[in-house]
């Protein structure tokens, strides 16, 4: 694959910026567990942005920060220009866990985002069934979670959190849960939507401890270290993205 060095990519407006932030976890016999500290970045619309840091490190405290979940002990979240002081609309989550409630059909649980928007039941059902197509799950809409396997039901959360339309999509190690063969299907389905421009988003954060994947799926790679969490090193994917050859050089490579 040729691997031409090129200008990093122009990209848009700034979406979110976290300034300082600092987070402390207080713990009963002892000083607080401080998580995160001093943590700055910024992510602009149009890229993905990869976080790729060790287990424990943060991740998933930052990214619950970002959501406007968990309010930082210290620091702060600029979002689209406003210090943010709860969860946005705009930012949805993907988990590791995927997160779905099995009591719920996968057309229910993709609708659960837009019900609490206030979005009316016939719009709900048809921006979940545009959805569900969307991410390739057409034909599974009364399926229940049980009945799917972890690649579908990654997909039935994926949908859920591209219903809403975010601005900022929030994958927390999203594929980290499925077997090789499945997560490299989903990540090389995901990365031809986003290079087709047909994801109904801005931009992606991605937290990985995968780094071929970080270098796979991101323009920017943020790399951060442990006790406490914060972004060390910064990498720009050097090369022509292979997500952005006409010629799908990303699947050959990942296959
Ligand atoms: P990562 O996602 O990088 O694995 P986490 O953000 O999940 O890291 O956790 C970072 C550290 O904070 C870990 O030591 C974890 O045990 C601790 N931690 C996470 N959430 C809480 C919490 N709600 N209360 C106390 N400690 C927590
Ligand atoms: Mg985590």
């Amino acid at each position: 694959m040729p691997q031409q060095a090129t200008p990093p990519k122009q990209t848009g407006a700034e979406l979110v910026r976290i300034v300082n932030c600092r987070q402390a976890y207080p713990k009963e016999s002892s000083t607080d567990l401080v998580v995160l500290d001093g943590v700055n970045l910024s992510i602009r619309s149009g890229e993905i942005v990869g976080l790729l840091g060790r287990s424990g490190s943060g991740k998933s405290t930052l990214l619950r920060i970002i959501a406007g979940l968990l309010p930082p002990t210290a620091g702060e979240v600029i979002w689209k220009g406003k210090r943010l002081e709860g969860p946005a609309a705009g930012i949805s989550m993907v988990f590791q866990s995927f997160a779905l409630f099995p009591w719920l059909t996968v057309q229910k649980n993709v609708e659960l985002g837009l019900e609490a928007q206030g979005v009316p039941p016939a719009e709900r059902e048809k921006l979940a069934e545009d959805a569900i197509h969307l991410i390739g799950l057409g034909g599974y809409e009364n399926a229940y979670p049980k009945e799917l396997s972890g690649g579908m039901r990654q997909r039935v959360g994926l949908a859920r959190a591209l219903v809403v339309r975010p601005d900022l999509l929030l994958m927390d190690e999203p594929f980290s849960a499925l077997d090789v063969l499945t997560a490299e299907n989903l990540r090389t389905d995901l990365v031809e939507l986003w290079a087709e421009k047909k994801l109904p988003i801005q931009s992606i954060l991605l937290v990985t401890h995968n780094i071929e994947e970080a270098v796979l799926m991101c323009d920017r790679i943020l790399i951060f270290s442990s006790n406490p969490g914060r972004v060390a090193y910064e990498l720009q994917v050097p090369f022509e993205h292979p997500r952005n050859r006409e010629d799908m050089a990303f699947r050959q490579f990942v296959d």
